[in-house]
């Protein structure tokens, strides 16, 4: 080749240019720090038409500026979500502990498939994830895991090693024809409905049970669900147990499916299906275990302080899981992807093991050195890893407990507030979690009242699509006259986790994941409830 482009290309872009990084770097976080300040507008965002028409690449040789332009207005573009005016859904966001160890493995770019390929990193890894297992499992004895890109992976993975304990060498040999089921709750996350379909099981096989009004399995149906289940000789795999429903923070009693289940298998003489515990949001509860209530050294409110008596008896019940989901990328405050799978017992990865006649036998070392051998993915981020360690030791065991508690304090709050005003409604007045769900109904309704007759099957279905609407028209007719400068942004949900009479119920929420996000946030949200 005469052509001499290799060795600019070489020279600019496998070349470790410092100042230069260093400039580009310098003036990607001086455009962060506007956001809030200068708001990009809605005329750049989202023009898809736009975006699919103009795919082209430049054919000559740039430099690390070209990179930067190429990307950068739909950087600008993209909300940053470090307002404390954010208080939709379950996007917090990261902190900068999680940043530094983001940006460490970004610049190494470590593959966790082998160690060979990544060295320490895969050590960090193993860290990490007994960091956590320790954390949500409390006394354990040979956690492991790994680190992928999301909840729905990590509960796939919880899915899949069921599939293999009631079928044995499904991964060889398919399902069979065997008849395969899987049990959640109504509150589950849509995930688990992506990996019964993924998984083979097929989605109308993946049964929800209905919740109670704290948007936790009901037992009682578990149990018939169990019965009808095995009698029919259908095989259940797993079951999928919520702590902290995404909506209502719902939080199921993993000790009492633990024992209704083992009891069920053993009186039908089948395999246990996996207890499989969806942690995503809920599993950062953990951090308050060892909270001294009598002691009180935080000087949490007197009100606040049942709800963290509560949620240590919850966290208790993890310990019977087989398998945990922990989002960090949530309320860790971390970077995407950082969900980490964990099993309670190590050997339960023997069944996702690739080929059992290339590997005969369960060998420690093998899983040190190739989580290859047992994960769904071939290549994988260290992200994950870099960003738990660096935030746990940054921020501390203690710094995370202020932040949990910050959150609780502000969810209890408006809960608090909102349950003064009788035409609106909190749904999820005693989850001990960091989420609100309420409604609001036009001033003059009693909003309890109709809530208690929808429990007791009481409105006719007009009146009750009629309170419906009202409560979808208040909610848009606040979004349209919101302050951005001052009125924090909500949620609607269509569907909290809770039917009663088999209806699904929608509801105003708010998300307390901001650290930033104080009592005068609240207090004007509660005003502008007032003023509508
Ligand atoms: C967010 C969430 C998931 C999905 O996790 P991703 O990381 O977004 O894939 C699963 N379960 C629950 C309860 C969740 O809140």
């Amino acid at each position: 080749m005469q052509d001499t482009t290799l060795q600019t290309i070489i020279d600019r872009f496998f070349t470790c240019n410092k100042s230069e990084l260093l400039e580009i770097f310098n003036e990607l976080l001086s455009a962060l720090q506007t956001d809030g300040v200068h708001n990009p507008g809605g005329l750049m965002s989202r023009n898809y038409e736009t975006a699919q028409a103009n795919p082209e690449i430049h054919t000559l040789t740039g430099n690390l500026r070209d990179a930067r332009d190429a990307i950068f207005p739909f950087y600008w573009g993209t909300d940053e979500w470090s307002s404390k005016l954010h208080l939709e859904n379950v996007k917090g966001p990261a902190n900068y502990a999680s940043l530094i160890g983001s940006l460490a493995c970004l610049l190494k770019n470590p593959n966790l498939c082998i160690d060979t390929y990544s060295q320490r990193s895969n050590e960090l890894e193993v860290k990490a994830i007994t960091a956590l297992a320790n954390l949500v499992f409390y006394n354990t004895d040979s956690p492991w895991g790994i680190f992928n890109m999301g909840g729905t992976i990590s509960n796939l993975y919880g899915g899949k090693i069921g599939i293999e304990k009631v079928l044995p060498q499904a991964m060889t040999r398919g399902l069979q024809g065997a008849r395969l089921a899987g049990i959640v709750s109504e509150a589950a996350h849509y995930s688990n409905k992506t990996l019964a379909g993924w998984l083979g099981i097929g989605t109308d096989n993946l049964h929800a049970i209905r919740t109670d009004s704290n948007f936790a399995m009901r037992l009682d149906d578990l149990e018939n669900k169990l019965d009808e289940l095995y009698r029919q000789g259908v095989r259940v795999a797993f079951v999928i147990a919520t702590f902290g429903s995404t909506d209502a923070f719902g939080i199921d009693d993993i000790d009492a499916i633990r024992q209704l289940i083992d009891e069920k298998a053993a009186a039908y003489q089948v395999p246990k299906p996996q207890l499989h515990v969806d942690a995503a949001v809920g599993w950062i509860l953990c951090v308050l275990n060892e909270y001294e209530l009598q002691a009180n050294l935080f000087g949490i409110d007197d009100e606040v302080l049942p709800v963290i008596e509560k949620i240590q008896k919850r966290t208790k019940a993890l310990k019977y899981a087989d398998s945990i989901t922990v989002d960090f990328h949530k309320m860790g405050w971390g970077h995407y992807p950082a969900s980490a799978f964990i099993v309670n017992r190590r050997e339960d990865l023997r069944h996702l093991l690739k080929t059992l006649e290339q590997v005969p036998y369960f060998c420690e070392a093998e899983f040190r050195h190739d989580p290859a051998l047992f994960t769904l993915e071939c290549s994988r981020p260290a992200i994950g890893p870099y960003s738990v360690m660096a935030s746990l030791n940054g921020i501390g065991l203690r710094g995370y407990q202020v932040l949990l508690v910050h959150a609780l304090e502000m969810a209890a709050l408006l809960k608090k507030r909102i349950s003064k005003l009788e035409y609106c409604k909190v749904l999820n007045v005693d989850t001990p979690g960091t989420t609100v769900v309420w409604w609001v109904l036009p001033k003059g309704r009693n909003a309890e009242d109709i809530f208690d007759r929808l429990e007791r099957g009481e409105l006719s279905n007009a009146e009750r699509e009629r309170y419906f609407r009202e409560i979808r028209h208040l909610f848009d007719k606040r979004s349209t006259d919101l302050n951005p400068q001052i009125d924090a942004r909500l949620s609607f949900t269509t569907a909290i986790g809770y039917s009663p009479q088999g209806v699904n119920i929608p509801a105003w929420k708010a998300v307390f994941f901001n650290p930033k996000t104080d009592r005068s946030v609240i207090e004007q949200v509660v005003l502008s409830i007032e003023d509508l």
